[in-house]
């Protein structure tokens, strides 16, 4: 078929080209001026998509990377840690606690819904000893964006260091690492921040440096206060990923030219555009009531076999979705719309998802999806992020 290949998934993502030709360049090297200028550039930029006044440490890793080395900057063999488990990456934070010696306290919470943050005051009032808490802003295997805010108000009265990974939240939605007080915010290249796998990005509060330099077992590779140290001069500990803080050069340019706030704007509308057309597919949404903006999970019928509609939609229209992981496979599609991905595209993909679902008995008659989906995609553009759009009523 001569269709564009369109990659609506939650990591890796389609690039821009102008990314795409800025990796394409000839080394340079990651100890001479250019390179450090580079550094120095992206460094501003960095802090203020992670509202920190903290150094921003680019890794050499993917996101498991920049997990792993929180964990170990952060604890030490022996200490307890709180998960809250709602999915795939919330089962993560458990295993890499585990690997690392840490005790672990898990939170339970069913996939779909976020974690009640009163939960997680009382484990933490039960439990005198628990020292971190780790947990996700969007929790990417079921589309569920967690109150990392209000959980923040309870970590930072105690001595609790509160680890947030926001692989899939990070330029997508906002997380001002300073203002609500997480102590550990990470990322990963390959999800919002429109360049390919490899690189992860890594900042801690002050209370966490403090921490990170006393403790007495840290990791070799994953060296936070030294890396620190590297970067403030405009390098990395150990060979810099050259290519990819080129390209995190103009990803960034390319993401803030317009600020902060027109990012997540974008982000909330394609959001708004994506619930509401398939809610007038009559699909179930996943995640009904917290939700990610840079992916929306979505329900499919009894009977139907999610893998095959999947693939159908890669085989006919081009379009590359992501379906669920362990008990959710062929349940539920996560549609993408994070990276260089915009309106277009996501229409492309709601327009295949229905299409396909078509195809194996699974429509639902649904007329105007798209129209009404854009209206809100449109209303969503001129409100304030965050701001729930109305459906129309046909
Ligand atoms: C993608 C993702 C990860 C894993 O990142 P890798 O780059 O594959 O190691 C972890 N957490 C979340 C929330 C993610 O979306």
């Amino acid at each position: 078929m001569l269709n564009k290949h369109r990659l609506l998934t939650p990591g890796p993502t389609p690039l821009p080209e102008q990314v795409r030709l800025a990796l394409a360049q000839d080394m340079i090297h990651h100890r001479k001026a250019a390179f450090k200028d580079i550094m120095q550039r992206v460094q501003g930029r960095l802090r203020l998509l992670f509202g920190t006044e903290q150094p921003v440490l680019p890794l050499s890793c993917s996101g498991t990377g920049a997990m792993t080395a929180a964990v170990h900057a952060l604890f030490a063999p022996g200490e307890k840690v709180l998960v809250v488990n709602g999915g795939k990456f919330g089962e993560r934070w458990a295993e890499i606690a585990l690997t690392r010696g840490l005790e672990c306290v898990r939170l339970d919470v069913p996939w779909g819904q976020a974690v009640d943050p009163a939960a997680v005051a009382q484990a933490l009032e039960a439990d005198p000893h628990i020292r971190g808490v780790l947990m996700q802003l969007s929790e990417t295997s079921t589309g569920v964006l967690h109150p990392v805010q209000e959980v923040a108000t309870m970590t930072r009265a105690r001595d609790v260091l509160l680890v947030a990974d926001g692989i899939s939240a990070v330029g997508l939605s906002p997380c001002p690492m300073d203002e609500w007080g997480i102590d550990c915010l990470l990322t990963g290249s390959q999800k919002g921040l429109m360049l390919p796998p490899g690189l992860a990005l890594l900042a801690l509060s002050a209370r966490a440096w403090q921490k990170a330099e006393a403790n007495p077992s840290g990791c070799f590779y994953f060296n936070l206060p030294k890396e620190r140290d590297n970067v403030l001069k405009g390098q990395t500990l150990f060979t810099s990923p050259v290519n990819l803080i080129v390209g995190l050069d103009v990803s960034l340019d390319m993401l803030l030219k317009d600020g902060l706030d027109a990012l997540y704007r974008k982000q909330w509308a394609l959001t708004m555009l994506t619930r509401t057309a398939v809610s007038v597919m009559g699909l179930e949404l996943f995640a009904p009531a917290h939700y990610a903006w840079g992916i929306t999970s979505v329900q499919l019928p009894a009977g139907i076999d999610g893998v095959e509609v999947l693939r159908l939609a890669q085989e006919h229209y081009g379009v590359i979705m992501a379906g669920g992981q362990d008990q959710l496979k062929g349940r539920i599609v996560r549609i993408g719309h994070m990276g260089w991905v915009d309106w277009a595209d996501v229409t492309a993909g709601l327009y295949a998802l229905n299409r396909c679902l078509f195809a194996v008995g699974g429509y639902s008659g649904a007329r105007d999806y798209l129209e009404q989906g854009l209206a809100a995609y449109e209303t969503a553009l001129a409100v304030p992020p965050g701001t729930p759009v109305e459906r129309r009523h046909s």
